[in-house]
This record gives C-alpha cells, structure tokens and sequence, in this order.
C-alpha cells in the first residue's frame, strides 16, 4: 500500500505570521515544520560571506557546487545545516534578508533547493512554509494556504521580533525593508510569490495568534477529516 504523506502549503509574504502559524499547526498536528526561507538564507550567507554582491547573478550560480546545504530533522522541524554548521539565527539579519530575496530569484538557485525540499515531504507529514510551496514545490498539496496581512500590521510584527531579539533597527527601516522584499518578490519572473489557483486565501491582519491557529486549523481539520 502507498502510504501517501499529508502535505500544508503556507505561502505568503514576509512578516504574514506564516512561521508562527506554521510551528503552531506542525504541534497542533504532529507535523514536521519546514522553513523554506532559511533556505535562501543561507545560500545567502554563504555569498555573502565570501564577498560575492547580491545581483552578481554568475559569482552566485558559480558558488553552488561549493555550498553543501542539508536540512536535517531535529525536534519536530528542518534544522539547516551548512558545510556540516548547524545554522542559526545569523541568517535572521536585514543584510541577510536582502541577500535571501536576491539569491531566490536566480532559477539555478531555486532548481539547487527544490529536491531539499520535495525529499523531506516525500517522507514525512510536512508544513512548509514559504513563497511558491502550494505552486512549484508541492503543487499536491492537500491544503494550501496563502497567508497575508496589510504591511503595516506585518512591519510591525518583523519590528517587535528584531526588537526582541536586541537588533537597533527603526519600524520605518522595517517596512521600507519590507516594501522592497514584498516589490522584489512578487513582481519576479520565477515563481513569484503568489496563490496558487487552488490555495486558500487567509487574511490574518486583525487576529491574535491564537485566533489566526484556530481559523486555520478549522480549515485544515475539514480536509482532514473528509
Ligand atoms: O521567509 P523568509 O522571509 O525567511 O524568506 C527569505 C527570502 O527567501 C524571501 O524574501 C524570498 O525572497 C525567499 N524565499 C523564496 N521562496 C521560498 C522561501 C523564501 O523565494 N519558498
């Protein structure tokens, strides 16, 4: 018998609180939570540790054979791992987010991360969260999200998460940062963050994280339970 996996696409723009739902709903339900995006984060900071600019699309695609990336499971998620390195929170700088949006854009660079990503839904439940989930990297997905707020309300969630985590930055440099990502990587000519024809669009801008779990897990459990 196949023993078929269960498949959540989350997709949407930076800041939508799709990570925070995600690590709620992969506990709610005992899933493995993917974050994508720390993908092209450390590609990003591989390039940028070795002093390549972020639109030297060449020096980037001629880096690849030199990046050994692995994401790992490790308590309930994909831990990524870079050269054998266990990769932290050095990838959640603004620096690092400009080089994570530059990078994703090269089609080499998605095609480097698509199997990463296919293999560990392959063989487990997964909640992905990313930009082209429910559209390139799991078109089967049996539910498929697309995660939005206004800008403000997600500028202010990336501010109040740097502030925490002792970063000196201004809410006008976040959403500024934001407006350019959200321009950078919708308006791309390879999968750009948009709804797949199928996915279910989930506006989370007035909801606590709870009512933001609640709703979606209510869409989730009647798919479940069909
Ligand atoms: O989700 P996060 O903000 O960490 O992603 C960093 C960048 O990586 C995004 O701005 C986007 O350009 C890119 N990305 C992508 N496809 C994904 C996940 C992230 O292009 N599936």
């Amino acid at each position: 018998m196949v023993n078929k996996t269960f498949k959540i696409a989350l997709d949407g723009p930076s800041g939508s609180g799709k990570s925070t739902l995600a690590k709620n709903l992969a506990k709610r339900y005992g899933f493995v939570y993917i974050d994508t995006g720390a993908l092209y984060r450390t590609i990003g900071l591989f390039v940028c540790e070795r002093g390549i600019a972020s639109d030297d699309v060449n020096g980037i695609i001629s880096c690849l054979p030199d990046i050994k990336i692995e994401m790992k499971l490790e308590n309930g998620g994909g831990a990524v791992y870079l050269g054998g390195k266990r990769i932290g929170n050095e990838i959640r700088t603004p620096i690092i987010s400009k080089y994570a949006s530059d990078v994703s854009k090269i089609p080499e660079v998605r095609a480097f991360l698509l199997e990463t990503q296919r293999a560990i839904a392959r063989e487990n439940n997964v909640i992905m969260d990313g930009r082209d989930i429910g559209t390139v990297i799991l078109p089967d997905a049996q539910v498929k999200l697309f995660v939005t707020a206004s800008p403000e309300a997600r500028a202010l969630r990336r501010y109040n998460e740097l502030k925490e985590r002792g970063e000196d930055v201004s809410y006008e440099a976040v959403l500024a940062d934001m407006q350019w990502r959200d321009a950078n990587d919708s308006g791309r000519k390879i999968a750009p963050a948009v709804p797949a024809e199928d996915a279910i669009m989930f506006d989370n801008s007035g909801m606590s994280i709870e009512e933001t779990v609640e709703n979606a897990a209510k869409i989730i459990d009647k798919v479940i339970n069909l």
